[in-house]
């Protein structure tokens, strides 16, 4: 096939203009193009009047040697092949079948990978299925208590399910993983388009789907999983493992262990550490969320003459404090909605989702701030674990155990709202007036106001009085690195830490293509059972 580069088309252009454009770029007849694969499409709005498509596209045509010949340049080439390989087996005999400690979507493509090649794995899960999660949740927003086992951070699914299911990662991986990653996603019932959008998401409400679609696929392939089964504990003999204990007091054997905790697992970090399980501090970055109206980002990303024509724009700013310290967007959600993601008594972080749609009135990011080691003032591997539940704390008390929200005119007078203005917040649980100042150490609220100060200047209304802040944006990665070796061990043998809560993944896809990783080291060890 010929892969073409840098196609362009207007916005809202058909099937048949691509056609038209792919036959005009390779000079040939319309019945020498026999099919195309759009392998890429983004969105070019660096000219406000003229706004077009970006496409990549595979060609199959007739005579295609002398077509290439005729036609080849930097944006004309033959088309690379880009399949995922599957791993072969290995010849050791598995005494247990692998564990999984985590249905997130490290556990779970694991889990998917060792299902198909005949692994059987189990996962253990400490929060409840999708569907009775997804009640919990809703009843939390709606003011019932927290549930510590089953919330937006703990359950079937992982933290990625209450979110805006933005799969796109600044992961680069030569292996195919990540198309294997977007791939399982549609054949589980996410988008078609998520395969060829530059910028792919699924949306919360779509995500749910894929997850049961998915679990039914590794159990029909012999897979099993146990929810609501919390892995409280660990059985060493000498340096390798050999159980686990869950709450309900069952020990389970276990050759091989895949540790996909996720970065919210503070109790599963404490215990491993107290087992001297070999693991560090890592740098994170906290903050708040901001919220705009949509429409004012559509205006600043696409101008006037497209703004109602193409999807919820979204944005990427980065910014230096005067302290060095890197201040940036995170995780920004376009026509999204603020929620309360806490997991854990007495304490308040925020996070982001949107539906499939985006198309809630406002568009809310998280603007964080560089934070290192030495801010967490002491040298314990759980010290940013420490770091974040003070932050949590505050938000907490601060809120009266709702969300503490701030205008951002009245953040930089460092006073208490008493109403909003014209930006009225989309935010999933309940919400309280509170100073964020008292919340936040001051060189984190100093280096906020510098960087949405300075934002302002790239997008106008950035920085409007009436931008709705919440707090504490605490859990945009995790806070330790379980240490792992080139075979993707712990200090322990058979311990394997994996995905996002282990430090080795930021987000959905490069959390799935750590798990896609594991999985295949366990299949190169051993032999199917
Ligand atoms: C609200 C929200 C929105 C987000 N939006 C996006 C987004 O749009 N795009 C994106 O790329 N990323 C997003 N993220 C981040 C993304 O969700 C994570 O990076 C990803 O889920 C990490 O995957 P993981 O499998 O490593 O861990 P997790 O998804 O955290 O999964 C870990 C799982 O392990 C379970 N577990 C933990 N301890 C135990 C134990 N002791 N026993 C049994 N089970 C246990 C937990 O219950 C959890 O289900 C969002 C996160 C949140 C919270």
């Amino acid at each position: 096939m010929i892969r073409i580069h840098q196609l362009k088309l207007a916005i809202g252009c058909t099937e048949e203009d691509i056609k038209n454009k792919i036959i005009k770029v390779l000079k040939i007849n319309n019945n020498e193009l026999e099919e195309y694969f759009i392998v890429k499409r983004s969105i070019d709005a660096r000219k406000k009047d003229n706004i077009q498509y970006i496409y990549v596209v595979d060609a199959r045509v007739k005579n295609e040697e002398r077509v290439l010949k005729r036609a080849a340049s930097k944006d004309i080439v033959k088309a690379p092949i880009e399949a995922y390989l599957m791993p072969q087996s290995g010849q050791m005999e598995l005494k247990t079948r692998p564990v999984i400690i985590g249905a997130g979507p490290a556990g779970l493509f694991c889990a998917y990978l060792l299902a198909q090649s005949g692994y059987a794995p189990l996962v253990l899960e400490r929060g409840e299925t999708v569907e009775s999660r997804t009640k919990k949740v809703e009843a939390f927003w709606n003011g019932e208590p927290l549930d510590v086992k089953t919330n937006v951070q703990f359950g079937e699914g992982g933290a990625g399910t209450f979110s805006d299911g933005k799969l796109n990662t600044m992961v680069k991986d030569p292996k195919g993983r990540i198309r294997k990653v977007l791939e399982t996603f549609a054949e589980f019932g996410a988008p078609s388009e998520i395969l060829y959008l530059n910028k792919p998401h699924i949306g919360t409400d779509v995500l749910k789907t894929v997850v049961v679609n998915m679990r039914n696929a590794i159990i029909e392939m012999g897979g099993e999983f146990k929810f609501g089964c919390q892995v409280t504990d660990f059985v060493f003999d000498g340096d390798r493992i050999r159980a686990v204990k869950t709450a309900d007091g069952e020990e389970i054997a276990a050759q091989n262990v895949i540790l996909a905790i996720g970065h919210s697992a503070r109790d599963t970090f404490r215990r491993l550490h107290e087992l001297d399980v070999d693991m560090q501090q890592k740098a994170f970055a906290v903050g708040v969320r901001i919220e705009h109206p949509q429409e004012l980002i559509n205006f600043a990303q696409y101008g006037e003459k497209f703004m109602d024509k193409l999807p919820a724009a979204d944005y990427k700013l980065t910014a230096r404090s005067s302290d060095e310290r890197g201040v940036y967007s995170f995780c920004m959600c376009p026509g999204g909605y603020v929620v309360n993601a806490s997991s854990e008594e007495g304490m308040l972080a925020v996070n982001g989702m949107s539906y499939h749609a985006r198309d809630s009135r406002n568009a809310n990011s998280a603007i964080i701030v560089a934070v290192r080691p030495e801010d967490f003032g002491s040298a314990d591997a759980l010290a940013g674990v420490e770091f974040q539940r003070k932050l949590e704390g505050a938000a907490y008390r601060y809120g009266g155990g709702s969300i503490p929200v701030q205008l951002y005119g009245d953040f930089k007078r460092r006073s208490v709202s008493t109403d909003y203005g014209d930006v009225l917040p989309c935010i999933k649980g309940g919400t309280k007036f509170a100073d964020l100042n008292d919340i936040l150490p001051d060189y984190i609220c100093n280096a906020l106001k510098e960087g949405i100060d300075y934002f302002g200047t790239r997008i106008e209304g950035y920085s409007r009085y009436d931008a709705v802040l919440s707090g504490v944006e605490s859990r945009t990665s995790s806070p330790v690195r379980i240490c792992r070796d080139d075979g993707f061990e712990s200090s322990i043998k058979g311990l394997f830490p994996c995905g996002e809560g282990a430090g080795y993944a930021g987000g959905i896809t490069s959390a799935a293509v750590d798990g896609l990783k594991l999985a295949e080291e366990i299949i190169r060890r051993y032999k199917p059972l």
